[in-house]
């Protein structure tokens, strides 16, 4: 005979076996044991408190940050046949009342909101008389501070939930599962070790590529052109970067749609809309789009720049593949992202700290851009997660591994660059230094006087970033964090500098003409 909850997975969803983590999260709550569940995108997290309220009496309220997901959440459950309904700022005063009354009467079994609703005393003071099945928060990372989508309104509504009484248990569910993050929701709210649920986050259906050095409209328009009747999105850093690659794909008669924070409620919901019924092949977009967004069949994820850290860029990339089927993830570097992202935390409003923390999460983002090895383990590795291999073979630099190439002496000519600048200089005036560039910055601080000043001037500026780059994303070499790292040596360094530790890269140093700048 089956289980409750397996029967309820079959009659309901008409699903027939769980997924990885779902039976263990399920049975954790039903124990009522507070819960996390970490589980990567498309994992299945909904089914992991939707059958536990299903199964337990009493109302399951589920807080979700983003008001645009509810709809379609809820639409999910009511053609399941399920009793379900959300409360927000979207419906109008008395439909609001409504609804709130028809939870008062236990009419639902699942009532969405967003945290924001917590504030109105006719809502707590009705979910306070109800029996209550379950309180779930969905994309949980956003309670944390250092989660990538810190919300404070989130975080905020805690202590007030715990003095509620007839809260049976807690659950979180999120696909961020940094140490920090995971420690911070636990403590939040009580979660023992036991209780986190962690499926690992490898997707074997994603290949990660990085892109260097091409123009990147063109890049995308090749790419559109090999790929037609794709789904997919493409990720810009900016409202403005939308609107002009919008522009130029639209003229060109591609099946473009767009999305961002500045245009309004009404062009978002169509352009959302449309993607989702593929009525348009392809979501240009800012950050603000997808968070939730259940689409399966999107086959491929493009950033337009680099994001600011490797959360969020996983968060975005994992939207693509959720049917299961092989998708590309590529991202497009040009190294003035790296000021955009910072000039961007300069401006946040964030504490020094926080700042800081930015800074730090930055550069393993800026490593992840050049580092030679395999993409898909840096990723897993970042996470503190086990890859199933120790490479992938999907990502573009396990696929274009091309012959080794031995960079000992010049690896040992860069470090020594750095020692004799005093370890207190970027890579930008390190580069200069090892060029033998004439920048007046140079001379004021009497760095064209060192031996190692024009040491490889055989080589371009760019090639030499890169290269710095490199030796920092495989730690040969340090940097302090900050809004201007200096490079400083490490242990691998010196071991490097002694002759003990020989340098290989993977992947030859792109041509020069190919570095010419990209907008
Ligand atoms: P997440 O919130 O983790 O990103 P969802 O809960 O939206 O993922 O689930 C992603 C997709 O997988 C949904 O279409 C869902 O119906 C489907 N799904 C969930 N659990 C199962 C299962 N056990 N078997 C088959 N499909 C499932």
């Amino acid at each position: 005979m089956l289980v409750k909850e397996e029967k309820i997975l079959q009659t309901y969803f008409g699903y027939e076996t769980f997924r990885p983590g779902q039976k263990e999260t399920i049975d954790n709550i039903l124990q009522t044991k507070n819960t996390l569940a970490v589980m990567p995108t498309g994992g299945g997290k909904s089914l992991c408190y939707q059958i536990p309220g299903l199964s337990r009496d009493g109302t399951a309220i589920i807080i979700s940050p983003l008001i645009s997901l509810m709809k379609d959440q809820v639409d999910a459950l009511k053609s399941l046949g399920i009793p379900a309904t959300y409360i927000n700022s979207s419906l109008s005063a008395s439909e609001q009342q409504t609804r709130l009354q028809d939870v008062f009467k236990n009419r639902y079994k699942f009532v969405y909101v967003a945290p924001e609703r917590f504030e109105s005393y006719s809502f707590t003071n009705t979910i306070k008389r109800i029996p209550l099945s379950l309180v779930a928060f969905d994309e949980a990372h956003c309670i944390s501070q250092w989660g990538h989508d810190f919300r404070p309104s989130y975080r905020s509504i805690v202590p007030q939930l715990k003095q509620l009484a007839n809260i049976p248990v807690f659950v979180a569910l999120t696909a961020t599962a940094t140490e920090e993050v995971i420690s911070d929701i636990q403590q939040l709210l009580h979660i023992e070790k036991d209780s986190v649920i962690n499926t690992g986050f490898e997707r074997d259906n994603l290949s990660f590529h990085i892109v260097k050095g091409k123009d990147r409209t063109s890049y995308v328009r090749s790419f559109l052109e090999e790929h037609p009747n794709e789904s997919g999105i493409i990720y810009t850093a900016t409202r403005k970067q939308v609107d002009s690659l919008y522009e130029q794909l639209q003229k060109r008669g591609f099946s473009v749609s767009k999305y961002h924070a500045g245009l309004s409620e009404e062009a978002r919901k169509q352009a959302q809309v449309a993607f989702i019924h593929d009525e348009v092949n392809i979501m240009i977009a800012t950050n603000a789009f997808g968070m939730g967004i259940d689409k399966s069949n999107v086959r491929n994820i493009i950033h337009y720049a680099m994001p600011m850290n490797i959360e969020s860029y996983y968060q975005e990339a994992g939207r693509a593949g959720r049917d299961g089927e092989p998708s590309d993830c590529i991202l497009l570097f040009s190294p003035q992202d790296i000021q955009l992202q910072k000039f961007l935390i300069e401006q946040s409003m964030m504490n020094d700290e926080a700042k800081q923390l930015e800074y730090r999460k930055l550069q393993a983002m800026i490593n992840y851009c050049h580092t030679h090895g395999c993409l898909t383990s840096f990723i897993l590795d970042y996470f503190n997660d086990q890859p199933t291999q120790e490479t992938c073979g999907r990502c573009s630099n396990c696929v274009h591994r091309q012959e080794k190439t031995e960079i000992t002496e010049e690896a040992q000519m860069i470090l020594s660059c750095v020692k004799r600048m005093g370890e207190r200089f970027g890579v930008g005036m390190t580069a200069k230094v090892l060029k033998g560039s004439k920048d007046k910055k140079i001379r004021e601080f009497q760095l064209n006087n060192l031996s190692t000043y024009g040491i490889l001037s055989a080589y371009t500026e760019k090639e030499l970033t890169e290269w710095i780059h490199f030796l920092i994303a495989e730690q040969l070499l340090a940097t302090e964090e900050g809004k201007f790292p200096t490079l400083k040596l490490n242990r691998n360094s010196v071991d490097v500098l002694k002759g003990q530790r020989p340098v290989w890269m993977y992947t030859a140093p792109l041509p020069v003409n190919e570095q010419a700048d990209y907008h």
